[in-house]
C-alpha cells in the first residue's frame, strides 16, 4: 500500500511536473514556433516591400552636384513640353525634371532660354543640362551626354488653311519658317537651301510670321505644332509627318555620375507610372 501510495504520489508528481513543463514549454510548442517564423519572415518581406516602395517615393541620395541643385535650360514657348501658365513654367518637360531632381534629392532650377543657346550653356559649364524637347542627334552628342530618350517627336508642317501647299513636295521654294537651332530648322536648310529658310528664336514667331504671310509654311515638333493649330482657326497641319526623333535629356559630357543618376531615375519614374501619368496629364490620349 505504502508502495502503491509512493508509486501514486510519485505518478501524481511525475504528472504534475510533465504538466508543469508541457506548460512551461508547450505554449511555445513546436506548432506555435512554425507561425511565429514566418511572421518573421512576412515581416522581413514586408519591410523589403515597404523599402522598395520608399526608395521609388522619396529616391535615392544623388551625390552627382557638389551643391546639390540641378541646373537646367529649357525654351519655355514649347508647348505643351514648356510654356507659361501666367508666371509659371509649366508642361511635361517641367513636371519630368522636378520628378527627376525629387527622387534624387537635388533642388532643380529651370533657367528659360534661346533653345540655341542651350547646348552651349552646358558646355561652358552654367548648366548642368537641357530638358527641352531636345531631339538627340550625332552633332549633339558631340557636345553633351544624352539621358536615354524618354519621348518622341515628329517635325510637321504648319500651313495656313487656304495655302495652296499640299504636301511636302510643293515646298520646293517656297518661304520655310523654322525655329532657330532646332531640328526641324536644319532639316529644312539641309532639304530646301538655306536661302528659302527664315529662323526665328521661337517657334510661336515663325507662326506669326506664317499667319502674316511673311512665311509660306512653318517646319516644328509635331506637340506644338499642334498646340498652334489648336489655338489658331487659320492654321492647319499638313497631313505628312517630315521626320522622327527621340526626345532626351542633355547633361553636361563632365559629369558622367550625373548620366548614370538621371537614367536611373528616369527609368524607376516610367516604371512606376509617375513619366506616363505626366505625359498623359498634357498629351491625353485619344
Ligand atoms: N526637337 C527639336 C530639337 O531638338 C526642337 C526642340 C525645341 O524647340 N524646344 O531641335
Amino acid at each position: 500500500m505504502k508502495n502503491k501510495k509512493t508509486t501514486k504520489v510519485l505518478i501524481s508528481l511525475m504528472l504534475i511536473l510533465a504538466m508543469l513543463v508541457s506548460v512551461a514549454c508547450g505554449g511555445n510548442g513546436a506548432e506555435d514556433e512554425t507561425p511565429e517564423t514566418d511572421t518573421v519572415v512576412e515581416e522581413a518581406e514586408a519591410e523589403e516591400t515597404d523599402a522598395d516602395e520608399s526608395e521609388s517615393a522619396a529616391g535615392l541620395e544623388g551625390n552627382a552636384l557638389d551643391d546639390g541643385v540641378l541646373d537646367l535650360g529649357t525654351n519655355a514657348a514649347f508647348p505643351p513640353y514648356e510654356f507659361y501658365d501666367g508666371d509659371q513654367m509649366v508642361g511635361i518637360d517641367i513636371d519630368i525634371a522636378k520628378a527627376i531632381a525629387d527622387y534624387l534629392g537635388y533642388e532643380v532650377k529651370i533657367h528659360d532660354m534661346e533653345f540655341s543657346n542651350i547646348i552651349a550653356s552646358i558646355e561652358s559649364g552654367k548648366l548642368d543640362g537641357g530638358i527641352a524637347g531636345m531631339t538627340v542627334t550625332a552633332d549633339r552628342l558631340e557636345s553633351v551626354n544624352f539621358s536615354n530618350s524618354y519621348a518622341t517627336g515628329i517635325q510637321s508642317i504648319i500651313v495656313t488653311k487656304d495655302s495652296e501647299i499640299g504636301s511636302i513636295d510643293d515646298l520646293e521654294g517656297k518661304k520655310i519658317g523654322t525655329q532657330f537651332g532646332t531640328t526641324g530648322d536644319m532639316y529644312a536648310q539641309d532639304d530646301f537651301g538655306i536661302d528659302n529658310v527664315q529662323a526665328f528664336d521661337k517657334g510661336a514667331d515663325a507662326v506669326v510670321a506664317l499667319l502674316a504671310g511673311n512665311v509660306d509654311c512653318v517646319i516644328i515638333d509635331s506637340a506644338p505644332a499642334q498646340s498652334f493649330v489648336e489655338a489658331d482657326d487659320n492654321l492647319q497641319l499638313l497631313d505628312t509627318n517630315y521626320t522622327e526623333e527621340d526626345y532626351a535629356i542633355a547633361l553636361t559630357k563632365d559629369n558622367d555620375t550625373l548620366l548614370e543618376e538621371v537614367n536611373y531615375a528616369l527609368e524607376v519614374l516610367t516604371d512606376d507610372g509617375t513619366i506616363p501619368a505626366i505625359i498623359e496629364k498634357y498629351i491625353p490620349a485619344k
